[in-house]
């Protein structure tokens, strides 16, 4: 993390809803999403400087709604910041106090540490994604697909190196991802249950993929979150790699996690677990332990998922991750998108303020609490 000095108060909070039309409808086993609705927090520092996060509503995961979003930030977590010099503590201790401020709320807590750590990347002259430790300034990304819906009509997404493959709607998903394996024979796939099946499905279903010749690169969440005994299951009877997403949002899940030997690959998201100091410790501990590492992220804009990526290309910047949700919401032909050949590209001016310039209309309607409110 980049060396940090004085440099002014932040004087305001401010929030204010991203929508976003999607391309093609969004299909997973917990819901449908035609357009993107999303909070950005957005600091300003007596010297006139803003830094911008993103946090997103994700009912039945996090449980964060949009109006939750902007409460937190506006409420207990502006608290925090207003009045309060980020430059004047070490760069991990916003995420700590704002931590300390309230339980849960990963989306709001990860959207105005990502606008702290914009501020503090501004002042030390760096973009965030090398304030916060990366050297590298892009990372690989998979798309995602539904086994179930509509995609692929007139969307182009062959950029992409990987696809994930969203299943568990319908008995019938897994022939549908026998169907697109056959379209690239030998090439491994990934698949997500989002929790929807229970052992013995995705138990045949497993077998049923592997009978077919299918590669499976991982399955990730086949079972509900707190299945720690059944994902452990899966591993030992399958020799599948298991990925944990919505099992693991703390770093005290992970220790649950590893005890029960779940899974052999932690799928870490700043809503889940509030930003990204909380992802860096998460990675520490999952590296440690054995496990393989990717970054993924809600239904977000370019905002949120370039703070995502600057957590990727930081803990595991040779891996394939799942950051491809703001390529739903931009146009293809869009020149200046950072999906490029597969991989989601970082600007490399100071903070992430391009990110935002690029989402953030002129026209936002701000909500705001200044110093003293
Ligand atoms: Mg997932």
């Amino acid at each position: 993390m980049g060396a940090v000095e004085p440099m002014a108060r932040i004087v305001e909070v401010a929030t204010a809803r991203l929508v976003r039309k999607l391309h093609t409808p969004f299909v997973t086993a917990l819901r449908r999403t035609s357009e993107v609705v999303s909070v950005a927090v957005r600091l300003t520092d007596a010297d006139g400087r803003v830094g911008f996060g993103e946090g997103p509503q994700v009912w039945r995961v996090t449980g964060e709604s949009l109006a939750s979003i902007e409460a937190c930030a506006l409420g207990p977590l502006a608290d925090v910041l207003l009045g309060w010099d980020p430059g004047t503590e070490p760069a991990s201790y916003a995420a700590d106090a704002l931590a300390r401020a309230v339980v849960g709320n990963g989306g709001a807590r990860s959207a105005s540490e990502t606008a702290v750590l914009d501020l503090l990347a501004q002042g030390a002259q760096l973009p965030l994604v090398r304030f916060v430790g990366a050297t590298t300034l892009s990372v690989a990304t998979d798309v995602t697909i539904a086994a179930q819906g509509d995609f692929g009509d007139g969307v182009d997404a062959s950029q992409f190196g990987q696809v994930k493959i969203k299943v568990g709607l319908d008995p019938a998903d897994v022939d549908r991802v026998i169907r697109i394996s056959q379209q690239s024979p030998g090439r491994p796939v990934r698949i997500d249950a989002n929790q929807a099946w229970d052992l013995e499905t995705a138990s045949t279903s497993i077998e049923a993929l592997l009978a077919a010749g299918v590669t499976l690169e991982f399955v990730e969440q086949p079972l509900p979150a707190w299945e720690l005994a059944g994902h452990a299951e899966l591993r030992r009877r399958w020799g599948v790699p298991i990925v944990l997403d919505e099992s693991v949002f703390t770093i005290h899940d992970l220790h649950r996690a590893i005890a029960a030997d779940s899974g052999d690959i932690v799928n870490i998201k700043l809503a889940k677990c509030g930003g990204i100091h909380a992802g860096l410790a998460i990675a520490h501990e999952a590296t440690e332990a054995g496990l393989g590492l990717m970054v993924g992220s809600m239904m977000e804009s370019e905002l949120g998922v370039s703070a995502a990526a600057a957590l990727a290309a930081t803990i595991s910047p040779d891996a394939v991750h799942d950051l491809d949700a703001a390529w739903w919401s931009i146009d293809t032909t869009d020149t200046g998108s950072p999906y490029r050949a597969g991989r989601f590209v970082l600007d490399p001016s100071p903070g992430s303020t391009h990110a935002a310039g690029r989402v953030i209309p002129d026209t936002l309607a701000w909500s705001r609490r200044a110093q003293g409110q």
